[in-house]
């Protein structure tokens, strides 16, 4: 399962700024092989307080925290896809992201030019959401051309809902309307799984502000207000990349200390971490054993043989039961308290594993 999201902004909007402050937040790449050596790649250890205050209950040697993939998107310019700048070839990466971050430039600074000339957000959003627009067009495109060589024979209902969708979507992607806004069933989103297109994609805007600016403290609504982009179709969140990534450094208690000197009163890397993973609907579970507690991430709504899974593929079939206990129940009581209370629950193959959860999966030998 791929959790991972794709950095996308103009040249000079901070973009570098940000995946660096996120990356002094990787996650040890020994626990997890997929994470090749690739510089454009970091996995990112998810801030989560429960994790530590479960430790302390069950004083393992390790801990190990949930992770999500963030990818610095580079070469996305104005007029890419009339081979601007590195032409398409940021598509290589993007496509197979499961989100979109997009950094917005709100700084001013006179010797870091903006590619425009002017920093406007509003303008820079709809740059980039023109070009993911005209990306998918492509594709779709391409597609529709495929299938008119069989709209001569007689169509499944399937197909002909399929020919149907890419009508709407290549009619939406020519006025330059992103894809996500259409709604879209699970049944039509699984129909077009296969395009990757970008503007389905779930996005998060991110906008970076100077570290000086009264607007660091306001919130991501104003922000939409001030600069006239009610019509989002995404969350935005507000940050200074510059001081995250100054400050990533440094220890926690530091960070607080710098934080309350510069009447910033928000972690803002971790808020850009948390809303990236809620985000991808993702819940965290947790596990123990002698030796380490872990988070892991699952996709809400997620029934308890896949979670098992998870952990190890065998698990899903050997899956028979799972013991289950609330995080704030296990922190209140211990394990043997919560078992002596009745705590512990069986839940089988149907139950839903809930955010919070801390699971013990009993599986077949
Ligand atoms: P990228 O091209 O989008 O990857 O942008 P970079 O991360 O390389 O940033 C371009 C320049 O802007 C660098 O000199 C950064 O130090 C600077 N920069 C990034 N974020 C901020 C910020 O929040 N405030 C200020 N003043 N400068 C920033």
């Amino acid at each position: 399962m791929s959790l991972s999201i794709g950095i996308v902004g103009l040249p000079n909007s901070g973009k570098s700024t940000l995946f660096k402050a996120l990356t002094k937040k990787q996650v040890l790449i020994a626990n997890y092989p997929f994470a090749t050596i690739d510089p454009n790649v970091g996995v990112i250890e998810v801030p989560d307080e429960r994790l530590k205050k479960i430790a302390e209950v069950t004083k393992t040697a390790k801990i190990l925290p949930a992770s999500i993939e963030f990818y610095d998107i580079a070469g996305l310019v104005k007029d890419a896809h009339k081979g601007e700048g590195l032409g398409n070839q940021f598509l290589s990466h993007i496509k197979k992201t499961s989100a979109i971050l997009h950094l917005v430039r709100v700084f001013e600074h006179v010797e870091i030019p903006h590619v425009s000339g002017r920093v406007s957000p509003k303008d820079d959003i709809e740059i980039i959401n023109f070009e993911l627009c005209m990306a998918d067009l492509k594709i779709v495109e391409k597609r529709l051309e495929e299938q008119k060589q069989h709209l001569k024979t007689n169509l499944t209902s399937e197909q002909k809902k399929h020919f149907e969708l890419l009508r709407l979507f290549k009619e939406r992607l020519e006025k330059g309307l992103s894809l996500r806004e259409l709604d879209l069933t699970e049944i039509e989103k699984n129909l077009v799984k296969d395009l990757q297109l970008l503007t389905i994609k779930p996005i998060i805007y991110v906008f970076n502000v100077d570290e000086k600016s009264e607007l660091l403290n306001f919130s991501s609504r104003d922000l939409k207000k001030i600069f006239n982009l009610s019509s989002l179709d995404g969350e935005a969140i507000v940050i200074s990349a510059k001081i995250e990534a100054e400050l990533v450094d440094l220890s926690e208690d530091e960070q607080n200390e710098y934080r309350r000197e510069f009447g910033l009163k928000r972690n803002c890397l971790n808020e850009v971490i948390k809303a990236s993973y809620q985000l991808l609907h993702l819940i965290t579970f947790f596990t123990y054993n002698s030796q380490e507690t872990r988070a892991w991430p699952v996709k809400e709504g997620t029934k308890a043989p896949q979670v098992a899974g998870i952990i190890h593929t065998d698990f899903e079939e050997k899956f028979i039961r799972a013991e289950v206990v609330n995080w704030e129940k296990f922190v209140q009581y211990g394990e043997v308290g919560c078992k002596e209370k009745g705590l512990w629950r069986i839940e089988g193959k149907d139950y839903i594993v809930q955010d919070g959860d801390i699971c013990y999966f009993r599986i077949a030998s």
